[in-house]
């Protein structure tokens, strides 16, 4: 066959973080095929189809194929690298000069390569003299973060996948890796310890369906349950004390605090009974090995800190951390959010390292070779204060790169206003069609996966590598090219010299990691990457020294040891807070929104290009409505209804199911529409958007 492939190779999937390996098929150089990779520790021969359609995707007819400069007329001109660079450069310095160096921000990503991460924060920060800017994993993992910073003292997930095969209990808390993580799920379905799954859901989800215990309360409980299992795990004697009094802090304050969550209380507001909270607390308490699992229905909230604090802990509390088939485990979303969260120079220093620090300032500084007054004293803006900068005049132009906040920022019309409010907005991205690129100043057409070089981290802490295996469409350039391309005509060729390539940067971030709990400096190259079917960091000098190659599985805290100073992690409780917007007589629905398929990927940049991907999701955007409340409004399924909020208003087909309470509406975030419903409101540690509690009226159309 003309399509037969002479070579393989193998590479990362660059959609989730599950960060499954496929093996490319080529021919001439060029990717014909893929298979899901037999041999990869995280993936083990499966892929979903969104990892099957990865090549897919990549031919589509809205590539951004040339650098566009928007005319008068609104319509855009292509451009040649030169004119659109001069452009980019000369647009945003005449902003710092008329309104000063903080004046420009970037909003970057969980998409792109770990090197193209450090590359623009430090370009941006180091370089252009910017201070803010935020990635949009501010939107997935910003809570899990500031958690795991307090609680352990490094964001640092404890796991590795192998546990969801080692459990004999399994806690899923908003969260369903069936639908988000389906390779994940696959690996608890090789678990062969029959193990009690307990899923803590307002809805119920394909996972809670296969759950041994579904506590389906009222959306955002979730603390006042955390707690009240908390309670009876201490007031029935499961506290495993030794554990506690070696490796923790704040035991008593904790038991006080919880003490209050009876389960007659929490029972009566939650919608659970008192009997399901303590078979969930028995039985974690008497399991052997427990882990807890939570993605966006804990992240995405007003009390999501303090909710992923009160499932860690759980996990501390019964000694279930260190060992097989436990930990307090937040599944990241992006392919590459962990990449964000330590490389991408935002809410840290370069490397996880913090800007108010002067010993971590000069320790960078001296790494790069680079002057350390060029390092900014204090921790950019988050991304909503980024947002709300522009409308306060202080931010007035924006480098968006591989994001679309027009369609996935909360309270999508204030957003949209914004993009629209700035003086220069620039938007990097592989497609000249998104929602933000319609608001764009300037596009700048970039290569996508599959089209250039670098690294991922996956949820267990995986560095794996991404190839070019393909040739990027037109005059797209490698985001890492671009940014060799900005740094060159901002003049600051002499402070990037040495970040020539990929694996250049990836060498400058070991050296950056030394010393750090995410130490890499052990690993030898990129091949070794590619041999060991990724590493999970840490993996130091020291680590190297004793052991040629590192295990494919390998876990945190066996010794429990955590971050802190005193080496001990801490317990952390806080009182609950009332929802933002509770529902009301105008607005009776709550609204929940989330991943709704398997099949499509976030905004649907992507994932809507692949024609097989399409087929096996509905066109038309839906909510979901349980069949009580369609049977009162003479709804069926299919039926369009309109659904309102105080924000914005929008057409959805109802699909009248059971699994949504009477009460209680749920529409997947994939529909450009939905986001123009949803609350502006932010968890308080972590800024990070509350995307599932909108105050809705749906009403038949
Ligand atoms: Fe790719 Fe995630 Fe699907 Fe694996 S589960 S194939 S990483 S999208």
């Amino acid at each position: 066959s003309t399509l037969a492939a002479d070579t393989t190779t193998t590479a990362v999937c660059g959609f989730c973080a599950t960060g499954c390996g496929l093996r490319l098929h080529m021919r001439d150089g060029e990717a014909v095929g893929l298979t899901p990779e037999t041999k990869y520790p995280v993936n083990l021969g499966m892929a979903c189809p969104k990892g099957w359609e990865a090549l897919r995707v990549l031919d589509s007819d809205d590539r951004a194929t040339d650098p566009l400069v928007r005319k008068p007329d609104g319509g855009f001109d292509p451009v040649s690298w030169d004119t659109a660079l001069t452009l980019f450069t000369d647009r945003f310095k005449s902003i710092q000069n008329k309104y000063g160096k903080e004046s420009i921000a970037f909003l970057s990503t969980g998409q792109i390569a770990s090197e193209e991460m450090a590359f623009l924060g430090a370009l941006a920060k180091f370089g252009m003299g910017m201070v803010h800017g935020d990635g949009n994993t501010r939107q997935c993992m910003a809570t899990a973060v500031t958690a795991y910073k307090e609680s352990f003292g490094f964001d640092a997930p404890p796991y590795t996948y192998d546990d969801f095969e080692q459990s004999d209990c399994l806690v899923f808390v908003g969260s369903n890796p069936c639908i988000g993580h389906p390779i994940m799920w696959e690996r608890v379905l090789r678990n062969r310890k029959s193990p009690e799954i307990i899923v803590i859901d307002p809805r119920r989800t394909e996972t809670a369906m296969a759950a041994t215990q579904h506590l389906q309360l009222r959306p955002k409980n979730d603390l006042s349950i955390l707690y009240a299992i908390t309670n009876q795990i201490i007031q029935r004697g499961y506290v495993d004390h030794s554990f506690v009094d070696q490796h923790t802090t704040g035991f008593e304050q904790l038991r006080e605090h919880v003490a209050g969550f009876t389960t007659a209380s929490v029972a009566e507001q939650s919608g659970i009974s008192e009997e399901q909270i303590i078979r969930a607390a028995d039985t974690i308490g008497t399991k052997e090995a427990v882990s807890l699992w939570w993605t966006m229905g804990v992240n995405q909230s007003y009390e999501g800190t303090r909710t992923a604090q009160a499932i860690i802990n759980i996990a501390l509390i019964t000694g279930n951390i260190g060992r097989p088939g436990t930990g307090a485990n937040s599944i990241t979303g992006q392919c590459n959010a962990m990449g964000s969260r330590l490389w991408s120079n935002t809410t840290n220093l370069i490397g996880h390292h913090k800007f108010e620090d002067a010993g971590d300032r000069e320790k960078v500084a001296r790494e790069l070779g680079i002057g350390v007054d060029s390092i900014p004293t204090k921790v950019g803006w988050s991304y909503d204060r980024i947002m709300e900068g522009i409308r306060r005049d202080e931010i007035k132009g924006l480098w968006v790169i591989a994001t679309n906040p027009a369609h996935s920022w909360i309270h999508q019309g204030e957003a949209r206003d914004l993009l629209d409010k700035l003086d220069f907005l620039v938007v990097q991205d592989m497609y000249h069609s998104t929602e933000t690129a319609r608001h764009a100043d300037l596009i700048l057409p970039a290569a996508a996966w599959g089209e250039k070089d670098g690294t991922f981290i996956n949820s267990e802490r995986r560095y794996s590598l991404i190839k070019k295996v393909r040739k990027a469409p037109g005059l797209a350039l490698s985001d890492f090219s671009i940014l060799r391309g900005v740094a060159h005509y901002w003049g600051l060729d002499e402070m990037f010299a040495k970040w020539t390539d990929p694996e250049a940067v990836f060498r400058l971030m070991q050296q950056l990691s030394v010393g750090q709990p995410c130490d890499i400096s052990g690993i030898n190259d990129y091949q070794q990457i590619d041999r060991c079917g990724g590493i999970q960091w840490p993996w130091s000098q020291r680590d190297a020294s004793e052991c040629d190659v590192p295990e494919p599985q390998r876990r945190l805290f066996a010794d429990g040891k955590f971050y802190h100073d005193d080496e001990k992690a801490k317990l952390i409780a806080a009182a609950v807070t009332p929802m933002p917007e509770p529902t009301d007589d105008e607005f009776p629905v709550m609204l929940m929104t989330g991943r709704g398929t398997v099949s499509q990927w976030h905004t649907q940049t992507r994932t809507s290009k692949s024609p097989v991907l399409r087929k096996l999701y509905p066109r038309d955007p839906y909510v979901e409505i349980n069949t009580l409340d369609a049977r009162s409004m003479d709804v069926s399924n299919g039926d369009w209804v309109r659904v309102t909020s105080r924000r914005g208003s929008l057409l959805a087909k109802a699909m009248v199911v059971p699994t949504v309470r009477s009460g209680q509406a749920f529409m997947p975030m994939h529909y450009e529409a939905t986001n123009q419903l949803t609350l502006s409101h932010f968890d308080p540690y972590s800024r990070q958007p509350s995307y599932k509690n909108s105050a809705v009226r749906i009403e038949r159309s």
